[in-house]
């Protein structure tokens, strides 16, 4: 059995070590010696100032929210996660969709000063989807332009460089996620990055209950992460180039075997790419449907990243998004991991192509 993922997991002795070591120590949670030492390289490795480890992308999205005191309407992407749009819920915003543009298939910054009117808007919270990214200049232009605060969802984005820096340098705030189905992972997990000091400080403090010790300064949650976690964190990064190098791999291996009428994703060319995912587009969404069929005979399961655009989530009365709603019909994500063989690749592709 194929799934869209794999999640790496390293030789069981390297975990071990991290594991007497917390039996010697005794903290287990709690801004403990691993969390310290992970937030530490990996600030370091995405080159932000502050890195955050919390205890996942979605409480992640939470905390930069609350810290920047965001209410009322929210420009957000419909094509995203659903974390994305519901974390606006959550906090009381109204998410106000903006269309993709059909290449990148991330918000469509033309589209943000044409549609929307802009001095009912509070703040703007998009994602670099699949790893990949529009016109961040643009998007800060606006932000500055607006005097609103531009949250990146970076939940695809771990190790991704855009112009030769850090895409987690963009923005007010980034987040990422760590969770086991993504490319880099610490089981469960996820991080807050911003190089605005001051709203690091908010965040690391709500992040822990908003108190330490007996000076109760704010309103907190629990946003947490535990030295377990951290300990899979700084094992598995250990490995992150070898995974990403191999990733590549597999990814320019469907490159060279999908073709015409199956059409291929483009990223940025200002990107030094991760490989996160590798989605294809079909021509419509009944050839979509009739390939998944084929691939789930041969126990292959892709999956409908994403699906449905998120404007018609039945929770929310959505607006119209053309191209959001267009594309969430008709992209697959194929199976993709660390451990993904060449044989299986070929598999894969050989069905797809016969299929159509
Ligand atoms: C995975 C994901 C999230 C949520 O992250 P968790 O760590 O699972 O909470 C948020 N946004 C996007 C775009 C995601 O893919």
């Amino acid at each position: 059995m194929l799934h869209v993922t794999k999640s790496f997991l390293p030789d069981l002795k390297e975990y071990v070590k991290y594991l007497e070591k917390i039996w010697d120590s005794h903290h287990l949670t709690n801004d403990g010696p691993f969390v310290k030492e992970l937030e530490y390289k990996l600030g370091e490795y995405l080159e932000v100032e502050n890195f955050i480890f919390v205890s996942n992308g979605t409480i992640a999205l939470q905390l930069a929210i609350k810290a920047l005191g965001l209410t009322g309407n929210i420009l957000t992407t419909p094509f995203s996660y659903c974390a994305t749009t519901n974390v606006l819920i959550w906090e009381g915003c109204q998410p106000i969709f903006v269309d993709i543009d059909p290449n990148s298939l991330t918000v469509n910054s033309a589209q943000i000063s044409t549609t929307t009117d802009l001095n009912s808007i509070n703040g703007i919270l998009t994602t670099h989807v699949y790893g990949n990214c529009g016109d961040l200049e643009k998007q800060e232009n606006i932000s500055n332009e607006l005097g609103i605060p531009l949250i990146y969802d970076g939940a695809h984005a771990f190790g991704v460089k855009y112009k030769g820096r850090s895409i987690f340098n963009y923005g007010t705030v980034s987040t990422c996620s760590f969770h086991a189905t993504k490319v880099f992972h610490t089981i469960e997990g996820g991080a807050v990055m911003t190089n605005d000091h001051k709203l690091a400080d908010k965040i690391r403090g709500i992040r822990s209950f908003g108190h330490k010790n007996d000076d109760y300064f704010d309103i907190g949650i629990n946003g947490k992460n535990s030295e377990f976690h951290a300990a899979m964190g700084l094992v598995n990064f250990n490995h992150f180039s070898t995974i990403k190098q191999h990733r590549e791999v597999s990814s320019l291996l469907y490159d060279s075997l999908l073709h015409e009428p199956v059409i291929k994703y483009l990223y940025n060319p200002d990107l030094e790419r991760n490989f996160s995912y590798y989605p294809v587009i079909f021509t419509s969404e009944k050839i979509l449907l009739q390939v998944t069929e084929k691939l789930h005979n041969n126990q292959i399961y892709p999956r409908r990243y994403f699906y449905p655009s998120l404007n018609n989530l039945p929770t929310l009365s959505g607006i119209r998004c053309t191209n959001s709603e267009d594309i969430s019909r008709r992209i697959l994500c194929l199976p993709l991991s660390a451990n993904i063989s060449e044989n299986d690749i070929i598999k894969i592709s050989s069905i797809i192509m016969s299929s159509l």
